[in-house]
């Protein structure tokens, strides 16, 4: 068993089948692996995945694989071959620990410059501690997109909508955050409507009806808001995807940020003013978001 595993992945075409074990190559993290010249280190040109391993299971693996393969497509990658991520992570998943949270991450660069082919590899890493962010919240801070919410269709090229490893700027967000005071941000787009976090979704519960935003292209699908819906409809209880204006994240009963490693975040304050945090209900979350998932 170990706590961090590394694995290359020389990338299949899409349509090949069998068995995958002779394209992977385990490395140690510390060794020297990916070239300089690949241009997922030079100009963060690849898409990425990162999927929840709780207590022995990889959390909602095809969802996060439909996911990359759209990633993929709208940056023009070659279709990942989505037997092979899967014999990847189960490759990886049996070699960590039958207990305890670690966060797997799935990534496919363009590959070294000039080519020829993509590269691949999947890491895992126990996950930080989310007892806190779980259980008492966070205080977020709105900041504008820079944008407004129709731009997926305008500015393809923007690739808003794919999980490409270019998250310079979402980072960025949560450091104008931390120097507002607050814990992480929710980007507001800039005709005004609530968009995501900068490494989350947002959902929030008005009249008792649970909504998050249309995934139009400006936004990730997250796999966490998906799942949860999946399971608050369930329950019988509302859901929808829709428009969603900061008045009405403001006004709203509760929100949470969620997304597949922390889960479901409480947001307690909003630009500095007090937020009514449901925290018995995130708890409820939670609790299901820690259950095995596929
Ligand atoms: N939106 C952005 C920009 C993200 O980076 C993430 C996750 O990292 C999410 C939403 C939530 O996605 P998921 O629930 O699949 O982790």
């Amino acid at each position: 068993m170990s706590e961090t595993v590394t694995l290359l992945v020389d990338p299949a075409p899409a349509d090949a089948s069998g068995d995958f074990a002779a394209t992977f190559r385990e490395v140690d993290a510390t060794e020297p692996a990916v070239r300089v010249g690949d241009l997922a280190g030079q100009r963060g040109d690849g898409v990425f995945e990162t999927i929840a391993f709780v207590d022995g299971h990889a959390q909602e693996v095809g969802p996060h694989l439909a996911r990359l393969a759209n990633s993929a497509r709208i940056c023009e990658l070659p279709e990942p071959n989505a037997a092979q991520w899967r014999q990847a992570i189960e490759t990886v998943g049996a070699k960590l620990p039958a207990t305890g949270e670690f966060g797997i991450k799935v990534i496919l660069s363009r590959g070294v410059d000039r080519g020829p082919a993509p590269t691949a590899w999947i890491t895992a890493n126990p996950a930080a501690d989310q007892t806190a962010v779980r259980t008492q919240g966070v205080e977020v801070v709105t900041l504008d997109r820079g944008y407004a919410r129709d731009t997926a269709e305008r500015a393809p090229w923007l690739l808003l909508g794919a999980k490409t490893l270019s998250y310079a700027t979402n980072m960025a967000a949560i450091r104008e955050a931390h120097r507002r005071g607050a814990d992480d941000a929710v980007f507001v787009s800039s005709d005004g409507f609530v968009m995501e976090g900068p490494t989350s979704s947002v959902i929030l519960r008005s009249g008792g009806v649970y909504a998050t935003p249309s995934p139009s292209g400006a936004i990730l699908h997250g796999t966490t808001q998906l799942s949860l819906f999946d399971h608050l409809a369930a329950e019988g209880r509302t859901v929808e995807y829709r428009d969603i204006r900061l008045e009405e994240l403001l006004a709203a009963e509760a929100a949470w940020l969620v997304s597949s490693v922390r889960l479901a975040t409480a947001i307690t304050a909003i630009d500095g003013v007090a937020f009514p945090a449901d925290l018995a209900e995130t708890a409820g979350f939670n609790a299901y978001l820690l259950t095995p998932r596929d």
